[in-house]
């Protein structure tokens, strides 16, 4: 069979390219090289869907950041039942001679499109941050910047590509692609697909399947990114996002809100050579503490309960978006890094786009599924609604994550809706996730996925083969 469309890379990227497309009659097929979707880059960011301020007036990350977050605000996040929450940003400066500074971001933003910016003296601070330190003395307030929960972002994309007729293969890596009288064939999992148009959205080895491809036009460098979460107990620590003024290669340590209660603060940005480098270090933290604390002084070595570093996969100052004329039918979407989670909407239209340009026929589906129902959360909804889902199902009362207040009846949706790894349920479900780790419901958790799947324990893993955590089971 010859596909319309592969696409390589399960991150926001390509699973938002993947939704795009399901809107048409086409036949898509998504490739992950992991056990999941959402394993790359997607996981480990600040979850901000940022307004547009602090990009360069003319680039595209800018515009696409710009589009992106109004796609997601006014369509996206209602239609597939997102975690968003707009609750806006405040780039704050130090001292008065800033300002001129802020101005001038304020300026930039509204030429990308930004709306509704305003200079706020510390008097409006002062009203509505009461956690910010002296030294701040006026920001930006940006009112159209928002949080969301990044993983299940891409969940959710995957699911309702799927649900309208794409394909999605995990545990695929590309590792050959050749031309044939159709385009191309792609080697990935030990068996070879057929399309007519391939789209690269491989993250931080973008540059590796163009290069396979036929394309070695552009290298991905890795800038990495280390953040610190905090204990929930600090959830009403910022009511924004706090930024200081961006420096030359990146927006700063910034203090986030994230949609699932507990803040964060980060991310460092520096340059690693290593694109599996996902170390955490003392120079990191105390590089984040610092500027997380000149911003609010209450924030303590003690809040903090874990921490990740994620690679963001840069390639010069912008998104690279373009059909490779060198390749007929090769649509890169690379170096996509910060904005990208925000611009992942615009990029999937502007590569439909491309495509249809190139001569891909892109005829709507007399029937598309626009809408995914919002998966329960017990520890977003109140106390009333949890207990009338517990009438109608007593799942919901058996308790498995006592941190994050999380039901045995949410992880087997979770297992129903794709999770096949511990961390496919921990980023869908947030069990596993709290102060203990994982400490009481692991061995649950295991207990369900081998209920709902038929596994053996020893099949069980925790980010696929490799990360099994138990070696052999005793008779
Ligand atoms: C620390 C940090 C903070 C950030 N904060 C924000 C933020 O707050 N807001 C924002 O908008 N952006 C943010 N970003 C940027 C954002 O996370 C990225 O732009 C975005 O996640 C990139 O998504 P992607 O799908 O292009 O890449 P990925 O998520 O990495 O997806 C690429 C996928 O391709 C797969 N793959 C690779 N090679 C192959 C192969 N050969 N075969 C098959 N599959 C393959 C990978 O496994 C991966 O799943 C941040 C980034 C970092 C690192």
């Amino acid at each position: 069979m010859v596909r319309d469309v592969i696409i390589v890379g399960a991150g926001v990227t390509g699973a938002a390219i993947a939704r795009e497309l399901s809107r048409y009659r086409l036949s898509v097929l998504l490739l992950e090289k992991e056990a999941e979707p959402a394993f790359g880059v997607s996981k480990s960011n600040s979850g901000i869907i940022h307004a547009g301020t602090q990009n360069p007036p003319s680039s595209l990350k800018g515009w696409l950041c710009v589009e992106g977050n109004r796609l997601l605000r006014e369509e996206l996040a209602w239609d597939l039942g997102l975690d968003f929450a707009r609750c806006g940003q405040l780039i704050v400066v130090f001292d008065a001679a800033d300002l001129p500074e802020l101005e001038k971001i304020k300026r930039e933003g509204e030429a990308l499109g930004v709306k509704d910016l305003q200079i706020v003296d510390r008097r409006w601070l002062d009203a509505r941050e009461p956690n910010l330190g002296p030294e701040v003395k006026a920001a930006l307030y940006v009112p159209s910047a928002g949080i969301i929960s990044p993983y299940r972002f891409v969940y959710a994309l995957v699911e309702n590509a799927v649900k309208n007729g794409v394909q999605l293969r995990t545990s695929s890596r590309v590792t050959a692609v050749s031309r044939s009288e159709e385009g191309f064939e792609v080697t990935a999992g030990g068996q070879v697909w057929r399309s007519r148009w391939l789209v690269n959205a491989a993250g931080l080895y973008a540059d590796e399947v163009s290069a396979l491809a036929g394309a070695p036009t552009f290298t991905i460098s890795p800038r990495k990114g280390e953040e610190y979460l905090l204990d929930k107990k600090r959830e009403h620590l910022a009511n924004h996002i706090i930024f200081p003024l961006p420096s030359a290669t990146s927006k700063g340590v910034l203090i986030i809100k994230t949609s699932d209660g507990n803040p964060m603060i980060g991310p460092t940005a520096h340059d690693t050579p290593d694109k599996e480098d996902l170390s955490t270090t003392d120079e990191g933290l105390a590089e984040v503490l610092a500027g997380a604390r000149r911003m609010m002084p209450s924030v303590d070595r003690s809040d903090i309960i874990a921490y990740f570093a994620g690679l963001r996969p840069a390639s010069g100052k912008d998104f690279i978006i373009r059909h490779e004329d060198s390749v007929p039918g090769l649509v890169n979407a690379a170096g996509i890094q910060s904005p990208g989670l925000t611009s992942a909407p615009a990029i999937a239209v502007m590569v439909a786009d491309i495509l249809k340009k190139r001569g891909l026929e892109l005829v709507p589906k007399a029937e598309f599924h626009r809408l995914r129902p919002r998966p329960v959360h017990l520890f977003q909804i109140p106390l009333e609604e949890t207990r009338r889902l517990i009438e109608k199902d007593p799942a919901y009362g058996d308790i498995v994550c006592r941190c994050e207040l999380v039901s045995a009846q949410e992880v087997r949706d979770a297992v129903k809706h794709g999770a096949r790894t511990l961390d496919g349920v921990k980023f869908r479900t947030r069990a596993q996730a709290g102060r203990c780790h994982g400490g009481f419901c692991t061995t649950r958790i295991m207990k369900i996925m081998q209920e709902e799947l038929g596994l053996r324990v020893t099949d069980i893993t925790k980010r696929g083969p490799g990360s099994e955590l138990i070696k052999e089971e005793r008779k």
